[in-house]
């Protein structure tokens, strides 16, 4: 069954971190989540002012943070000592697990940064788990050109088209996202299968698309009902959109900021975790 639109929204002004101007899609309040999904925010300025303050350091636990870098160039730097160079089309693949301590700051004094942050959830039995961090360059990310000009990007997961099959470097887990990156030229036409009972959405940062007739314009997100494939017409313009799905963990979620947990006692221990300086402490070996 082909799902269609089931809620569209816009995405909100916002700032972030020391000061980086975004618009927030998803997150921006307990009750605008999509399980697995806990927040998407989208920063595009080539005004520095917007974005040079960058994300100094601050913690984690709990999910997992996925940067897509568009257009510019981003380190990290975590207290494991990973440091990475996030370059155009690049993405970051970071697991909090039970806590991680990063910075995210723009490595560019003028020009465009544009790029999306994604958090995803982890269930209960994953979220102490020792933080993980990979960095994945834009030439290991494999794409696909499409017979009418248009071209899928797969940022994470597994997606078969015809006689393709593009598979992520990263792909599988507990939440199985897939993540795409995709471009429609005006009316190009584009059937993509979705796992059932996955939730989806997409977020347009292009032009406009349709799905089953009913358009999505830029800077909105739009929810997707059940189904196992999912069809998208570029508008006018064409379209540049994110299309991403997930396998629910269907937990009790507590958020406080940067931590994600089940519930509050849980917060509270990540809280006085941070304040002790064991937030990031592996758990002792038996
Ligand atoms: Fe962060």
């Amino acid at each position: 069954m082909e799902r269609k639109i089931l809620n569209t929204l816009r995405a909100l002004d916002t700032s972030d971190g020391a000061g980086v101007r975004l618009k927030r899609a998803l997150g921006y309040n307990p009750m605008v989540r999509l399980d697995p999904f806990l927040m998407l925010d989208a920063f595009s300025s080539d005004n520095p002012y917007d974005y040079i303050a960058g994300f100094p350091p601050h913690p984690h636990r709990g999910f997992e943070t996925v940067t897509y870098l568009v257009e510019g160039h981003m380190r990290h730097r975590d207290h494991l000592g990973n440091e990475g160079d996030l370059k155009q089309g690049g993405v970051q693949w970071m697991t909090a697990g039970r806590g991680i301590i990063h910075e995210e700051m723009p490595q560019q004094q003028d020009g465009v940064l544009r790029g999306f942050q994604l958090w995803i959830n982890l269930p209960a039995a994953e979220k102490m788990k020792p933080a993980g961090y990979r960095d994945i360059a834009d030439t290991e990310i494999p794409r696909l050109d499409l017979p009418s000009g248009g071209q899928i990007k797969a940022i994470a997961g597994e997606v078969t088209l015809g006689n393709e099959v593009l598979t992520a470097p990263v792909h599988g887990g507990s939440t199985d996202p897939l993540y795409l990156d995709v471009t429609l030229r005006p009316g190009e036409l584009l059937t993509v299968p979705l796992n059932t009972g996955y939730n989806a959405f997409l977020y347009l940062f292009e032009g406009q698309a349709s799905v089953a007739g009913e358009t999505v314009q830029s800077d909105h997100l739009a929810t997707l009902t059940d189904g196992d494939s999912v069809t998208l017409e570029g508008g006018r313009q064409g379209a540049r959109l994110l299309l991403l799905a997930g396998k629910p963990i269907g937990e009790p979620i507590a958020q406080y900021g940067p931590f994600v947990m089940n519930t509050q006692d849980e917060i509270n221990q990540a809280l006085s975790d941070y304040r002790d300086g064991t937030l990031t402490a592996e758990p002792p070996e038996l």
